[in-house]
């Protein structure tokens, strides 16, 4: 785990990159910044940022080539930050790895928030035998669930999707990579499985199936295991 409390700003819209300096600053984060994907990867490898905050359109390129290169030697989280809200572009983005994505206009406050969870989520990825989500816990030695303490009824096919979305809880997981992951490689296309399965695990979890609290739609996109606070035992 890196402890440089040190984010890296990628943005080449000064206004934008400012507002980030002073929003981060005022949580207690350091920064710093890159107008340009040539300074972005120099930058990243002399001091070891916690976070990236990426934007796609630089001057000298396109953004995803620094995921590319960031992933073929770290885990670093990385958030992007895109005024392209075509969810293609989201894919393409996710797909190489980055962690989650906010698109412009947006709020500083929201992308507070996400730094936040996806440092959370970092942090919590050092493996633990029991999450707790509200009121949802998984042991993953007994393979048990349980709401409000009361032992959750699911078939091998729910806990496997539930254990997935907790493991990942606040990261916005693309349909593909959810069929990759719980069924397998060769199932990416199955959107059906994952749309049966999310609305059976919904009724048994959700206290309101239609407004779910835990499992979000990010629309066209993915789901979201939304949990303001993971606890993992220690
Ligand atoms: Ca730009």
């Amino acid at each position: 785990m890196n402890t440089n409390e040190l984010i890296l700003i990628v943005e080449d819209d000064e206004a934008i990159s400012k507002l980030l300096t002073i929003s981060l600053f005022e949580y207690g984060y350091k920064t710093r910044y890159a107008n340009t994907l040539a300074l972005a990867k120099r930058e990243y490898i002399s001091h070891n940022p916690m976070l990236i905050i990426l934007d796609l359109g630089l001057p000298d390129g396109d953004g995803k080539k620094l995921i590319q290169e960031v992933r073929k030697a770290s885990k670093m989280p990385i958030i992007v930050l895109s005024a392209r809200s075509e969810e293609k572009e989201i894919i393409a983005a996710l797909d190489l790895g980055a962690d989650d994505y906010v698109t412009k206009p947006f709020s500083t406050s929201e992308l507070l928030a996400r730094v936040r969870s996806t440092l959370r989520r970092v942090h919590h990825e050092i493996s633990h035998e029991i999450l707790t989500c509200k009121d949802i816990t998984i042991d993953f030695t007994k393979k048990e669930v349980t709401l409000k303490g009361s032992l959750l009824k699911l078939t091998p096919t729910e806990y496997n999707l539930l254990r997935y979305l907790m493991q990942n809880a606040n990261k916005v997981l693309p349909h593909r990579h959810i069929l990759k992951e719980v069924w397998g490689v060769g199932y990416q296309n199955e959107m059906q499985y994952l749309r049966t399965y999310i609305n059976s695990l919904r009724k048994k979890i959700e206290k309101s199936s239609t407004r779910p609290e835990y499992i979000t739609t990010e629309s066209s996109i993915g789901y979201r295991f939304s949990c303001n606070d993971v606890k993992g035992n220690e």
